[in-house]
């Protein structure tokens, strides 16, 4: 299979890994939007969130739970950070195995975008 995550779970492709365990691996983002951007994947390869099946509420829970422990880690988890999962053209998504990213550092605008409705 031919997916560039499954490819640094893999370690063929180098990535700035800050954890891991059994379940998911997290890495620094190679294009980072705020001091501190992380992603947080399942070693699983689910391409979508929409391909997520009752047997991965387990690992998408675990996604998360990291995600909060990397924000305790890095000393913000109190100032607020933010955690974002594209879905697809229309959510932004470019890699087709599902990502968690964790954004902080730093005071983030919301809504993310003043497009029209
Ligand atoms: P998406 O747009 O799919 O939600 O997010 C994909 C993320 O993966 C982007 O933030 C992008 O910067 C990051 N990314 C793409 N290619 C690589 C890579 O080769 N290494 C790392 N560490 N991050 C990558
Ligand atoms: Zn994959």
């Amino acid at each position: 299979m031919d997916c560039l995550f499954c490819k640094i779970l893999q370690k063929e492709i180098p990535a700035g890994i800050i954890y891991e365990d059994d379940q998911v691996i997290a890495f620094n983002d190679i294009n980072p939007q705020a001091p501190f951007h992380a992603l947080v994947i399942p070693r699983r390869h689910i391409a979508t969130l929409n391909d997520i099946s009752t047997e991965d509420r387990e690992v998408v829970g675990h996604m998360v739970m990291v995600a909060a422990k990397l924000a305790q880690q890095q000393g913000f988890a109190s100032d607020g950070y933010r955690t974002v999962l594209n879905c697809n053209n229309h959510g932004g998504q470019t890699v087709y195995h599902i990502h968690l990213h964790v954004l902080g550092g730093k005071a983030m605008g919301w809504p993310p975008y003043q497009d029209k409705l």
